[in-house]
């Protein structure tokens, strides 16, 4: 019997892992895949993944990476470099690294503080035991029964607690009765490598006035994230609030980003590596129930990707880590109740925030609005750091600037005004 059980070493698992060993407790990590393995995403770390690399100790281990200062905002004809702001707790840095590198590095890490991270391992169905049912709540559950993916093999892995981080499509989590809530937006995003001759430029690049054939602007953008290995990550990504834009195939706006893209990245379907992949982008904790008696979700199992701009891979890091330290709580002796405070802790971290951002995503999906927003929002290099600062959740604590006090002004509406 171990003390703690996670399912999936992506980000939220291996970050939730490594934070428990490093606490001395006994974690088992149960990852399908075997490492290292290919993950779809933009391969983007901001500040705030850095931060939280940094923490785990594995800042040189991303020397090796290639470093961005900022933002390049690109849409109708206008450019903009936005540095990444100062910060007491972030650092003005972001990398991209392949999530193939990146995963390995931190289960590594996780495992190096003592976790025992079985690979190629898949948890087939949760253990659960009856008791403690409530409405709201996940139920107990007590381990996983896995399947050892090139054997069959099965067996049991029993701990007190479970920790659910099996990523966006969750299928562990919704055996345990979590759903995502459709009132919610949802992202969809698809991303390829490409051979580029700016591989190497320091800015990470964003275009905003994203458009299929004579369309109106979605919401969303396309990116242009270099690798520095010859490579750049480009992808495109669409918010889908209330159903709308389902319909949009993201294939046709990738090759349409591709036609848009300014020349100068070479990008073509002559240099593409492969074929783009894709996956959804559950945002503003849209999954729940998130925790029960014994069980707690991390990272996208908890729906916690960030609406503003679809970062996900820092709140898995964060939440995996917040989540660790309750479950140590609860492992000394405060049991349940620790528990609910990771709910509690979820809610100070982000609840506002991602009220604002709920709102903010149902403003950009009127294509005129968003276009007017962009078109605005470009001609001043003050109104975009502005936006960086929010859209990153960058802001300051200890110093009140332009950034702070509209957002302050945003989170006063989205109080007043629920559900705007
Ligand atoms: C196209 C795209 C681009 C993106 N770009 C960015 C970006 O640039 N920056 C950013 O910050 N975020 C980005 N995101 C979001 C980011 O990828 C996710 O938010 C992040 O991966 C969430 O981490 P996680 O640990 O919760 O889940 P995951 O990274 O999905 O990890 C879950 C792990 O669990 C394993 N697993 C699943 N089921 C089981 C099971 N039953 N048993 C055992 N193991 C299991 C999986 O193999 C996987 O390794 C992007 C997403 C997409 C789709």
């Amino acid at each position: 019997m171990h003390d703690v059980l996670v399912i999936g070493a992506g980000p939220g698992g291996s970050a939730c892992a490594y934070w428990l060993a490093d606490a001395g407790w006994d974690v088992a990590v149960v990852e399908k895949k075997r490492f290292p393995r290919e993950k779809t995403c933009g391969d983007g770390l901001t500040p705030r993944s850095v931060r939280q690399l940094t923490d785990m100790g594995l800042a040189g281990a991303l020397a090796g990476a290639h470093r961005h200062r900022g933002l390049r905002s690109c849409g109708f004809g206008l450019t903009m470099e936005l540095a990444w702001p100062r910060h007491p707790s972030f650092p003005d840095v972001g990398y991209v690294i392949t999530r193939h590198d990146l995963d390995q590095l931190v289960a590594e890490r996780a495992e190096k503080a003592g976790a025992v991270v079985y690979q190629g391992t898949e948890a087939a169905e949760p253990v659960l035991e009856d008791g403690d049912e409530a409405p709201g709540r996940l139920p107990r559950c007590t381990g996983a029964l896995v399947v050892d993916r090139a054997t069959r093999a099965t067996r049991f892995i029993r701990a007190r607690y479970v920790v659910v981080a099996d990523g966006a499509n969750s299928r562990f989590g919704r055996a345990l009765g979590a759903t995502r809530d459709r009132g919610h937006p949802l992202g969809m995003a698809l991303r390829g490598y490409f051979r580029s001759p700016r591989h190497d430029d320091e800015f990470i690049e964003s275009h905003l006035d994203l458009r299929v054939g004579g369309s109106e602007v979605v919401p969303g953008y396309g990116w242009i994230f270099p690798l520095g290995d010859g490579r750049v990550n480009v992808g495109v990504g669409l918010l889908s609030a209330e159903g709308k834009y389902k319909g949009i195939n993201t294939s046709h706006l990738m090759s349409a980003f591709l036609d848009q893209a300014p020349r100068s990245w070479g990008l073509s379907p002559q240099v593409s590596c492969g074929p783009p992949t894709g996956g959804k982008l559950p945002m503003g904790l849209s999954v729940a129930p998130r925790v029960g008696p014994t069980v707690v979700a991390v990272g996208d199992a908890a729906g916690a990707i960030n609406p503003m701009n679809g970062e996900g891979i820092a709140y898995g890091y964060e939440t995996g880590r917040l989540a660790a330290a309750c479950l140590g709580r609860a492992l000394s002796g405060e049991g349940t109740a620790a528990l609910d405070d990771y709910e509690r802790q979820l809610e100070d971290a982000y609840g506002l925030y991602y009220r604002v951002a709920r709102d903010f995503v149902a403003l950009i999906s009127h294509p005129r609005i968003m276009e007017a927003c962009v078109r605005t929002g470009m001609r001043s290099q003050t109104v975009m750091g502005v936006l960086l600062k929010i859209m990153g959740n960058l802001m300051r604590g200890d110093e009140i600037g332009a950034a702070e006090r509209t957002y302050q002004g945003l989170a006063a509406i989205a109080r007043a005004v629920p559900g705007l």
